[in-house]
């Protein structure tokens, strides 16, 4: 991975932020910085230098991982690191703004900071600013998101062998989690969601000790994390056979997913990608039903920026990875949701998860 790059990019855009340095406590901006993959650590990038600082359990991990960035190891947490390697190694006086990521520092953190800092450190909360960076994903992570992407669709083949009246839902996750680590995956991106039944409204139905009832959708979205990277897929099948109104609900929400999804071109707003779908289920009456965006940018975490959702501005740019997952639920009757994941490309988007979405019965 090209750390130094990234470390250097991320410098240009310190220095239009005003900020004289950025400290690091999110762990995916960390290891997107460095390589770093463990559960503790902070990352102060100054306008020449990057030291990483963790505690002694991660010593050895760190030394193998890390790069681009001067190790600071010892037997306290990073931030009490930090504050100790600021103090012994900060000769000038002059104040230094400091940048904390205000989307992550909690309040304790903060605390801790302002009470133990030197005075001439100055914190300022800094924007999204490695979020930003993360949004286009270079042909290295396009490649891993594409195998965690290819690898959903070979669970999602297995789950349709499992899926039958009677199979608790949480079965069908279990098997899915199972085979996911079998082939590699460091573990599933989210708790798996198998909403069969009336429980397929549930726009988040969490896969339940309820066996899979006769006749209904069942709505399946579940993802892989593989090599860090994650991958976010929905497939909604019928168990039993679906009568005039299942397959026109399914029809609509099918054409919605085809819409968004050859909106999605560079120079294009997320906001017309979302519209593009709302106006489909609008024509079928059944906007009011589709109750959450778009979709969502998708990279070393589950939910990234950019948010394809109504009002959303972002301009999509090449490189950009993000789901297209339209909905429609119609309370304690049923739902359906089909979602892809797709990356922006020069012409327009190339989708990553090819399995088919044509309603399958079983
Ligand atoms: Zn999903
Ligand atoms: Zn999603």
């Amino acid at each position: 991975m090209q750390y130094k790059i990234r470390q250097q990019r991320l410098r240009d855009a310190l220095d239009q932020s005003g900020l004289d340095a950025l400290l690091l406590t999110h762990l995916p901006n960390v290891r997107y910085l460095c390589g770093f993959t463990g559960s503790a650590a902070a990352l102060l990038i100054t306008a020449d230098k990057a030291f990483f600082f963790t505690d002694g359990r991660y010593t050895t991990q760190a030394k193998d991982e890390v790069e681009g960035s001067r190790l600071v190891t010892g037997r306290k947490g990073p931030l009490a690191l930090l504050v100790d390697w600021m103090k012994a190694n900060l000769r000038s006086r002059k104040p230094m703004r400091l940048g904390i990521e205000a989307g992550h520092v909690t309040v304790a953190e903060h605390r801790q900071l302002t009470a133990t800092l030197p005075k001439s450190v100055r914190l300022r909360p800094s924007p999204p600013l490695v979020e930003q960076m993360r949004m286009v994903k270079d042909a290295e992570e396009i490649s891993q998101i594409r195998r965690a992407a290819l690898l959903g669709c070979r669970l999602f083949d297995g789950a349709l062998k499992t899926i039958r009246p009677g199979v608790k839902e949480t079965e069908v996750a279990a098997a899915m989690g199972y085979a996911a680590t079998q082939a590699g995956a460091e573990g599933m991106s989210f708790d798996t969601i198998i909403a069969a039944g009336p429980r397929s409204a549930l726009p988040h139905g969490r896969a339940s000790s309820q066996p899979i009832p006769p006749d209904g959708f069942v709505v399946c979205d579940f993802g892989v994390i593989l090599a860090g990277y994650c991958s976010d897929m929905t497939r909604t099948l019928y168990v039993g056979s679906p009568g005039a109104e299942a397959r026109s609900i399914y029809g609509a929400v099918l054409e919605a997913q085809q819409a968004a999804v050859e909106a999605i071109k560079p120079g294009r707003s997320v906001g017309d990608v979302d519209y593009a779908a709302r106006k489909v289920l609008q024509k079928n009456t059944l906007a009011r039903y589709f109750t959450h965006s778009t979709g969502h940018g998708v990279g070393l975490e589950i939910h990234e920026a950019p948010r394809l959702a109504a009002g959303q501005r972002e301009i999509l740019k090449p490189g950009m990875v993000v789901t297209v997952e339209p909905g429609a639920y119609i309370p304690h009757k049923w739902g359906v949701r089909i979602e892809d994941m797709v990356v922006v490309t020069e012409a327009g988007c190339e989708v990553l998860t090819p399995t088919g979405k044509q309603l399958i019965a079983v």
